[in-house]
């Protein structure tokens, strides 16, 4: 594996840096102050839209889209760049990572050219109404239901988890349309517009104190049916391709989080019962610990960069470094904060401290979002070790005889 730019690749990198640091001038050091949710929502569009205006923006997406037409290698090379700034991107990751994908592969052309490159401008911010109350693990056993009518479809039911719901224009939802089919079978997908009459996002308050999902209720929402994604039924086989990347978007350590030098800084100023805590043995280990995983994670990554360069998809054996990722990332601040005694609970600006506790409150999340430990630990378990499969004994009943509506 050569973890060296190519000569063209660093030409690229270069171009990247430079309009980088001539343009997210003010985003080179973190905030001074947390951002509000609407400061948040207004940088981040004026970001992606500089971005676009620039080229930068979908660099692997066609041109007669909005997009750039490059590799996936000159997108990873932006997005290094692109990290070592606290420029706001989130708001974009699931509509631009995965839901706006899933429009480009089953949308009609009509369709993509509608939405793609409005998504890709950053105008129009996407959200994925997937899980709901009875089903986040389980799909295929969601209850929101589509009833076709005339031209349109009527959508009722309740979503839950829905990343930014409140601040978006439009989601792609999964419905069931048939209630006696078995359960991967009578799903059909959507675009929903999130301001359409009877749709209601309320936000949930997080232990962070922000809100950044919501339950979403669809009461008698009307859809036309060329807003379905896919034929009437396939719903499940367009929901895969959105958990395939899915699987790509959230798999890496996230932007800025701590890792085994925040612990080693935080211990080398502080003492534990007396002594310096960087001199405890516990300490040590859990430092190496800590480096030991990270560097792990760092080097799957790597593989997974090194397919990509090769024109190949990273496959399910990208799961294991979310699994570590969030593991490692709650296990070690939950460490630090313990370590930092009464310190710990205090939250003081700036401080060493303050990054770990948020990685401790981001970290629980971490461990559910985009698959929990569990369900990627079976997918390792079944699709890159070929263990036996997991007990799936409500795979082919009719879902309406599954347990009762
Ligand atoms: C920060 C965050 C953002 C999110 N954003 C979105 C979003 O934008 N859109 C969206 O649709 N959803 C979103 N979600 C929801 C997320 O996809 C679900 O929470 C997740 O799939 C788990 O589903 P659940 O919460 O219903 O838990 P459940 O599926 O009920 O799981 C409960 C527990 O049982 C375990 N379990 C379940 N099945 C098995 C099994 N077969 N074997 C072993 N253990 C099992 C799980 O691992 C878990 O520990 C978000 C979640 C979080 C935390």
């Amino acid at each position: 594996m050569d973890f060296n730019d190519t000569p063209a690749e660093a030409e690229f990198r270069a171009k990247v840096r430079a309009w980088i640091e001539a343009n997210a001038q003010e985003y080179l050091e973190p905030p001074a102050e947390p951002w509000g949710l609407d400061e948040f929502v207004a940088r981040s569009k004026a970001w992606q839209k500089k971005k676009y205006d620039a080229g930068y923006a979908g660099l692997t997406w066609p041109k007669d889209v909005g997009g750039q037409g490059l590799s996936p290698m000159h997108q990873i090379i932006f997005n290094q760049e692109e990290s070592r700034t606290y420029v706001p991107t989130g708001l974009y990751a699931i509509g631009l990572g995965m839901c706006i994908p899933t429009v480009f592969t089953h949308g009609t052309p009509e369709i993509i050219r509608r939405y793609v490159p409005k998504a890709l401008e950053g105008v129009e911010v996407w959200c994925q109404l997937f899980s709901e109350p009875v089903a986040g693990s389980d799909l295929a056993s969601i209850r929101t239901r589509a009833v076709r009518d005339g031209d349109d479809w009527v959508i009722t039911g309740q979503k839950v988890w829905t990343s930014f719901a409140h601040r978006s224009d439009f989601g792609i939802i999964i419905t069931r349309t048939d209630f006696d089919a078995p359960k991967h079978k009578g799903l059909t997908m959507f675009i929903v517009d999130m301001k359409a009459p009877g749709v209601e996002a309320r936000p949930i308050r997080q232990m962070s104190g922000s809100s950044d999902f919501n339950e979403v209720f669809f009461t008698d929402v009307r859809v036309p049916d060329s807003h379905r994604l896919g034929a009437v039924g396939d719903g499940w086989k367009v929901a895969l391709t959105t958990l395939m990347h899915e699987r790509l978007a959230v798999g890496g350590k996230p932007r800025h989080a701590p890792g085994w030098r925040a612990l080693m800084e935080l211990a080398r100023g502080i003492e534990a019962d007396g002594t310096p805590a960087l001199e405890r043995a516990d300490v040590r280990l859990r430092i190496a610990d800590t480096y030991i995983a990270d560097e792990g994670i760092k080097l799957t990554q790597m593989r997974a960069l090194s397919a990509l360069s090769k024109g190949a998809i990273p496959g399910p054996e990208q799961s294991i470094s979310k699994v570590v990722v969030a593991r490692t990332m709650q296990e070690m601040s939950a460490f630090a904060l313990e370590l930092a005694e009464a310190g710990g609970l205090v939250v003081e600006k700036g401080s060493p401290i303050e990054r770990l506790q948020q990685a401790y409150m981001g970290a629980a999340g971490l461990r559910i979002a985009g698959g929990t430990d569990e369900i990627l630990r079976n997918i390792i378990a079944e699709r890159v070790l070929g263990l036996p499969g997991d007990l799936r004994p409500d795979k082919d009943i009719p879902f309406s005889q599954i347990r009762p509506l």
